[in-house]
């Protein structure tokens, strides 16, 4: 019977013939962070509201619309985190990472939250791993970090995966550019959005994101930052992109792109893929010079990305199969159901994976129960005290010793 409650809007449930594909993905990120020295970092699932505001900016979509805000039994205003950066950089702070060699190379995979209109590829609670370098501001830092996550789209066998890349300068560069920018957004105010309209001084850059008609063809025209870096910020492009020229790292320039976090400096980047229509981006990341400054800290350059598990996991669309057991132990006689439980413990304990029966079935219910879990062979216990081990796939059988059992299962393999 169907239950009357289902999972809220914008949730969905982790089914175990999904939860495979899911931890082959967690799996193969672990390992390349590590491999490249990004430790693992985990933060609370809520923070006071005051640290996103600050560190994801207030004029954002996020901050403006989209955040699980509440009030907690003591009055305070905490949210659920909608991104991980500011939260790394809080503790960053808090914990005097500073002080460590730098820069810190941090890494996580959990949990995030944001209130927005449900559809594929975008919930209310979706996960995202991602990594972040903070304390160097080396081009060959946001390499790596696009590295990172191009090698795990590659490993994974991601198909269709293009990787877009922009600057948007120095903050002061930025600031000079966005002065321009919302000079040609004044200009032709009239053919705007509403939406784009109200927000020319407050964060013109989201213009270039709009659907809207009449403000993609005011874009189209608009300055663009790419084309007017100059200096220290022109160089350190330049070395961005001969570093992925050298990783063999193929990319677009991007002068359009933009990100929907205020604090980017610098490189920024988005992988997209064209297996996932509407959503179509899987990942994406910037440096961010300003965000530790802006938390209290000292000026700390850093670099990093997130990435959307589900989305590389609706590009996959692969079905991991079910990992089968080695054994099942079935008896002749409930009897006998101690035994056969202490056998799977001896076994299990020599790193077998294997089941007994829980639901009291006779032998021949077992064998087919055997059969349907992909038990690759199977130990009867018979009534006479004898034993036998069934292989399942060849249907062969063999008297077996239950004082001797570890060395029989390894000699005994097919
Ligand atoms: P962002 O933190 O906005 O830069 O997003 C980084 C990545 O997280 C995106 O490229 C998406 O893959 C994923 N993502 C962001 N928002 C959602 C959402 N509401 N549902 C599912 N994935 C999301």
């Amino acid at each position: 019977m169907a239950s009357k409650f289902q999972a809220p809007r914008g949730t969905f449930d982790v089914l175990p013939e999904q939860a495979r594909s899911r931890a082959r993905l967690e799996r193969a990120a672990t390992t390349i962070f590590s491999r490249a020295g990004y430790e693992p970092i985990a933060t609370p699932a809520f923070e006071d509201t005051a640290l996103f505001e600050r560190g994801v900016g207030k004029s954002t979509d996020i901050v403006r619309k989209e955040m699980f805000t509440f009030e907690d039994k003591g009055g305070r205003s905490l949210t659920l985190r909608p991104e991980g950066t500011a939260s790394i950089c809080r503790a960053y702070l808090e914990h005097g990472m500073h002080k460590l060699a730098q820069p810190v190379k941090l890494s996580y995979l959990g949990p995030f939250f944001r209130h927005e209109r449900p559809q594929a590829g975008r919930y209310r609670q979706f996960h995202q791993l991602g990594a972040e370098c903070i304390g160097a501001d080396s081009p060959l830092a946001d390499a790596e970090v696009i590295m990172l996550l191009s090698d795990l789209l590659a490993e994974l066998g991601v198909p269709g995966v293009e990787l877009r890349l922009g600057s948007l300068g120095s903050f002061e560069a930025r600031r000079a550019y966005l002065d321009d920018l919302k000079a040609h957004l004044h200009d032709h105010e009239g053919e705007l959005s509403q939406d784009v309209r109200e927000r020319i001084d407050i964060n013109p850059l989201r213009a270039f994101d709009s659907d809207d008609e009449g403000t993609r063809g005011v874009m189209a025209t608009a300055p663009t930052i790419v084309g007017q870096l100059e200096g220290e910020d022109a160089e350190h492009f330049e070395e961005v992109r001969a570093l992925l020229d050298a990783a063999g790292i193929s990319y677009v320039v991007d002068s359009t792109l933009v990100r929907g976090l205020d604090y980017y400096t610098r490189t920024i980047f988005s992988f997209v893929c064209d297996q996932l229509g509407a959503q179509s981006e899987i990942g994406g990341g910037g440096r961010y010079d300003g965000l530790i400054e802006q938390l209290g800290g000292k000026p700390t350059p850093a670099v990093g990305f997130a990435a959307g598990i589900e989305r590389i996991l609706l590009a996959l669309d692969e079905e991991v199969p079910a990992p089968g057991r080695d054994v099942f132990v079935a008896i002749a006689d409930p009897e006998q159901r101690g035994q056969a439980m202490a056998l799977a413990v001896e076994l299990r304990g020599a790193g077998f994976s294997v089941e007994v029966d829980l639901a009291g079935r006779g032998l021949k219910g077992q064998l087919k129960h055997a059969d349907r879990i992909g038990a690759r062979q199977v130990l009867i216990l018979e009534a006479d005290g004898g034993a036998q081990l069934r292989d399942m796939k060849t249907g062969e059988q063999r008297a077996a010793d239950t004082g001797k059992l570890v060395e029989e299962m390894t000699g005994g393999e097919s």
